[in-house]
């Protein structure tokens, strides 16, 4: 996969994407990330990227033509079959998701445009850009924080990237519930005790375990998430029985 950003703070993303599983995802080839100053772009001498708004009020606006030139000789140099995604960071678009983290990373080439300010030229939202997407109901001030969010999720759902492929299989959301309870070594810590079934060697009491804990979990946390989920029969009799342990059959 590669993946472009575009920005006009490149320093943010030194430590972020220079650690951890991002840095590794690089060193092995299987992403390849860019960080393209859009300021360069700009045609203006003094390299301005933000112009006051028309029709007045406070605040700058990211002016078209520095991310339009800024993207287009990005898409024009990389080679990838499919056409690439173009995504604006912004508290005006969908909301990111998991699902929306594995529909992308099926994708070869991703574009990433961080903005700031008061926020951008509405022509690059109509005419540059494939989605608009937030991370969230708040605001922040610059794209770059979520630009890290996005490709973390994405990055770490491609293959060979995680050590133990498992570990994105269980994760939260995955299959449509919060991910059951997790207990390691010591046995008993301050008189509290590991679960004794984790302890059983006994397989499938330790699934059935797990399986009830995480809709026991979504249901008391985000009971949105399971009027969406996909529960076969086993799963309605084990939600059944947390509703009766809480009281709430
Ligand atoms: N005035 C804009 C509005 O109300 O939609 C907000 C501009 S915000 C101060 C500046 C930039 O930060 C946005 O253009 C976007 O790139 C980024 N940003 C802020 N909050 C965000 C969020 N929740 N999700 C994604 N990007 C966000």
């Amino acid at each position: 996969m590669k993946i472009d950003i575009v920005t006009i703070f490149p320093e943010m993303f030194t430590g972020v994407f220079s650690s951890s599983m991002i840095k590794r995802a690089q060193d092995t080839g299987a992403v390849t990330i860019d960080i393209t100053d859009f300021r360069k772009y700009s045609p203006n001498k003094h390299h301005t990227v933000d112009d006051t708004p028309y029709g007045g009020g406070g605040g700058m606006v990211l002016k078209p033509e520095p991310i339009f030139f800024a993207v287009e000789s990005l898409l024009e140099k990389c080679n990838s079959k499919r056409p690439a995604r173009v995504i604006l960071t912004s508290p005006q678009g969908e909301v990111f998701s998991q699902e929306k983290a594995i529909e992308l990373a099926r994708e070869e080439h991703l574009v990433l445009i961080c903005g700031h300010y008061e926020g951008y030229d509405e022509r690059i939202r109509q005419h540059l850009v494939t989605d608009e997407i937030s991370i969230g109901d708040y605001v922040l001030t610059g794209g770059e924080l979520p630009a890290m969010v996005i490709v973390d999720s994405i990055v770490r759902l491609l293959p060979g990237v995680l050590g133990n492929e498992q570990s994105a299989e269980n994760d939260s959301f995955r299959n449509g519930l919060l991910e059951y309870p997790q207990y390691t070594r010591p046995a008993e810590f301050r008189g509290w005790k590991v679960p004794d079934v984790l302890l059983s060697g006994n397989h499938a009491k330790i699934e059935e375990w797990r399986r009830k804990e995480s809709l026991r979990r979504t249901l008391l946390r985000r009971p949105d998430l399971l009027q969406k989920a996909e529960l076969n029969e086993r799963d309605q009799r084990l939600l059944q029985k947390v509703k009766e342990e809480m009281g709430n059959a």
